[in-house]
């Protein structure tokens, strides 16, 4: 069985992790499909919850049985992929999918999936805000947000590849925006 997919992408920084949780609050029909991926937990994280967390030899494993969907080297040396079986289980129990991927990933899924996917681009107001959002992350050493910086610039340039960019100036406005477009989606 297949069913819908909702793709939130963005550069990292502009709020889209954010954006995917208040949807899933406000639509009980969405579940989240948890992703694969090689880079450790982060402290709270939970496995099968958050991400599954796989060693690169599990995920290369993986990619040799064609279990993805999509898959990407997000940074160098870490893997992130979306399982065929977790979309599957989520469309037999009658609900529809919403993920939360980078910009690459997104554009697979929206060649993929074309009019059964909704992808909306997620848009910081400027580069300075996404740059100071990015380093003001205690999570992240100053070498990985350096680095997230230099790919988050990059993903800016892809926004026309998807069917809707929302800018993530006022959240509440952004929300209100991306509930609109879901509604359209979903129930029209
Ligand atoms: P984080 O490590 O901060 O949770 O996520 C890093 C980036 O990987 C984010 O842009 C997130 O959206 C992306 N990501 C998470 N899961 C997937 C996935 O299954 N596929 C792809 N292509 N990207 C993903």
């Amino acid at each position: 069985m297949s069913g819908k997919l909702i793709v939130i992408t963005a550069p990292s920084g502009a709020g889209k992790t954010t954006i995917a949780k208040r949807m899933l609050e406000a639509y009980p029909v969405l579940e989240f499909s948890v992703s694969a991926t090689t880079r450790q937990p982060r402290s709270g994280e939970v496995h099968g919850k958050d991400y599954y967390f796989f060693t690169e030899e599990q995920f290369r494993k993986k990619i040799e049985t064609n279990s993805f969907v999509e898959w990407e080297e997000v940074y160098p040396g870490v893997f992130y992929g979306t399982l065929k079986h977790d979309l599957k289980t989520i469309w037999d129990s009658g609900k529809e999918v919403l993920l939360d991927v980078d910009v690459r990933g997104a554009m697979q899924l929206e060649k993929q999936y074309g009019e059964d996917a909704l992808t909306i681009f997620i848009k910081p107001p400027s580069i300075e805000v996404l740059i100071n959002r990015l380093r003001s992350r205690a999570t992240e050493s100053p070498e990985k947000i350096e680095e997230r910086i230099s790919k988050a610039s990059n993903e800016l340039q892809f926004e026309s590849y998807f069917d809707e960019v929302v800018i993530n100036e006022i959240l509440p406005d952004a929300v209100r925006q991306v509930e609109n477009l879901i509604d359209d989606f979903l129930f029209t």
